[in-house]
């Protein structure tokens, strides 16, 4: 799945290679994508300049000059590609922006969970999938008064409670072990448990994190390709994450894998022991 820093590359692909563009038309070749009306969807386009694309945690936000907005999830696989020639997108791009001239958007997603909606740019920060979000890395409300409450509330796992995208947004798998080993914290602590310094080096940590990630451009685990094609380098220099039987960087403990909340985490038994 895409993480943040990598939406974030694909914001800076898509505006390197597409603002300002107008559309020409839209080909939906697979509606469900489109939640709502496609038929209002590809009316509404038509003629639309793209003024300029946005990101809120994963969401990707095309603002368009006739006042209306695109929000746009690409879920687990979705893809942005920029091609000039209609036979470059295969059977897996299910939504074609044509722009007048002549050069073409594509939504490639092999397993088409992602979605697109039109709503009022005005309309856009009150959208019910972006208000219950919580603060995201890099931004001035991720602060120490935001986060540490918002983790105190919680019983559950650490681990749990940073991918909780209501709490914290933005930290998907890869990056919350890396922040947890960073932070020298076991995955499995209670979130209420931890003191006031973990909380701090939690958010410090993830600001570090997602501030290299982007810089190198996102991660490269699974099929991830930024919309000029490009692969991310992040993965090399994972400390945690996909790491189990390689030693630990700081210490040479061998990096365990346990799942946490369902989801596969790689943590170092010396450096992140379980305060209980
Ligand atoms: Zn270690």
């Amino acid at each position: 799945m895409p993480e943040m820093p990598e939406v974030e590359t694909v914001r800076r692909g898509l505006v390197e290679l597409v603002k300002g563009k107008t559309i020409e038309h839209v080909e939906v070749r697979y509606a469900p994508i489109i939640d709502d009306d496609s038929q209002m969807f590809q009316t509404l386009l038509s003629d639309a300049k793209i003024i300029d694309i946005r990101r809120r945690a994963k969401f990707l936000i095309f603002d368009f000059d006739n006042g209306y907005s695109m929000i746009s999830h690409l879920r687990m696989e979705g893809k942005y590609q920029v091609r000039d020639n209609i036979d470059d997108f295969d059977k897996h791009v299910h939504i074609i922006f044509h722009f007048t001239d002549g050069s073409m958007l594509g939504y490639r997603d092999v397993r088409k969970f992602g979605r697109m909606k039109l709503v009022k740019t005005s309309e856009v920060l009150a959208n019910k999938s972006l208000t219950k979000l919580g603060p995201e890395p890099l931004s001035p409300e991720f602060n120490f008064e935001n986060i540490y409450p918002r983790i105190m509330r919680h019983k559950k796992s650490i681990k749990t409670v940073l991918l909780d995208q209501s709490v914290v947004s933005g930290l998907g798998n890869i990056y919350v072990d890396e922040v947890l080993w960073m932070s020298k914290i076991h995955p499995e602590t209670s979130a209420n448990k931890l003191t006031k310094k973990d909380v701090q080096n939690i958010i410090d940590a993830s600001n570090e994190e997602i501030k290299t990630a982007i810089e190198a451009g996102g991660t490269t685990i699974r099929s991830y390709v930024d919309s000029r094609g490009n692969s991310g380098t992040f993965q090399l220099m994972l400390h945690a994450y996909d790491q189990e039987g390689q030693p630990c960087e700081r210490c040479q403990t061998i990096i365990e894998k346990i799942k946490v909340g369902g989801r596969g985490t790689h943590f170092c038994p010396n450096c992140q022991k379980l305060v209980k």
